[in-house]
């Protein structure tokens, strides 16, 4: 199989075309639809975000807005109406320096129903442990979604947010989209196992070993 972590073009080109090509493949693939969801990378004081309400035929790197720490951004049009989320996980999680947020079909069919996505499947492992959860509700853009958010998010790399979508992290952009879209088609083959019969769960063993082979293929000790 591919490295579950591909090399990415964040050497080569600058973020702003890196963020801008992301979400439009996003688009192209089916798990983003118009202006839903939005994507961000750890930028000089803050982060670069996606605008809010941009169609991504609209999108061009100018149009993507640097906001700080504090929340101040210096561009016409305003940041994405989530960048909190975004903004409080980089400040809970400097493991994490790039985020994609999705409203994609079978992730939000899966956080609609409220249930973590369990070890039903070895690349649920690609999110760093036996299951991906799904985090409490909350109001978009509020306080009380990032907290929930960082929640879920401990010790993994992705989680569902209830009734609403999915967010996916990374230690840069190329590796939070590549789970992004992992992460939408394991709840799509979840959604599917479940409708068919009764999916059967991989063991807390099963996901250790998985686990290791991740590791020593990141580090190169694997074809
Ligand atoms: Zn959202």
């Amino acid at each position: 199989m591919n490295s579950p972590h591909p090399a990415t073009l964040e050497d080569t080109v600058t973020p702003h075309r890196s963020l801008v090509g992301l979400m439009q493949r996003l688009v192209a693939q089916g798990v983003n639809r118009g202006a839903s969801g939005n994507a961000s990378v750890r930028h000089g004081r803050g982060m670069l975000i996606t605008p809010s309400a941009l169609l991504p035929d609209a999108l061009t790197p100018e149009t993507l807005v640097e906001v700080d720490m504090d929340g101040r951004y210096s561009n016409p049009l305003k940041p994405s109406s989530e960048w909190r989320i975004h903004r409080d996980i980089y400040l809970a999680r400097p493991d994490i320096h790039a985020i994609v947020h999705t409203h994609s079909t079978h992730a939000v069919a899966l956080a609609c129903l409220r249930e973590d996505l369990p070890p039903f499947h070895y690349m649920v492992a690609m999110a760093g442990g036996r299951d991906i959860r799904c985090s409490d509700y909350a109001t978009f853009g509020t306080e009380a979604l990032s907290a929930t958010a960082v929640q879920a998010l401990q010790g993994r790399m992705a989680c569902l947010l209830a009734n609403h979508g999915l967010i996916a992290c990374g230690p840069d952009l190329g590796r939070a989209e590549t789970l992004a879209v992992e992460v939408e088609h394991l709840c799509e083959a979840y959604l599917k196992a479940r409708a068919a019969g009764t999916p059967v769960l991989l063991t807390d063993a099963d996901i250790e070993e998985v686990l290791a082979r991740f590791d020593a293929y990141r580090r190169g000790q694997l074809d």
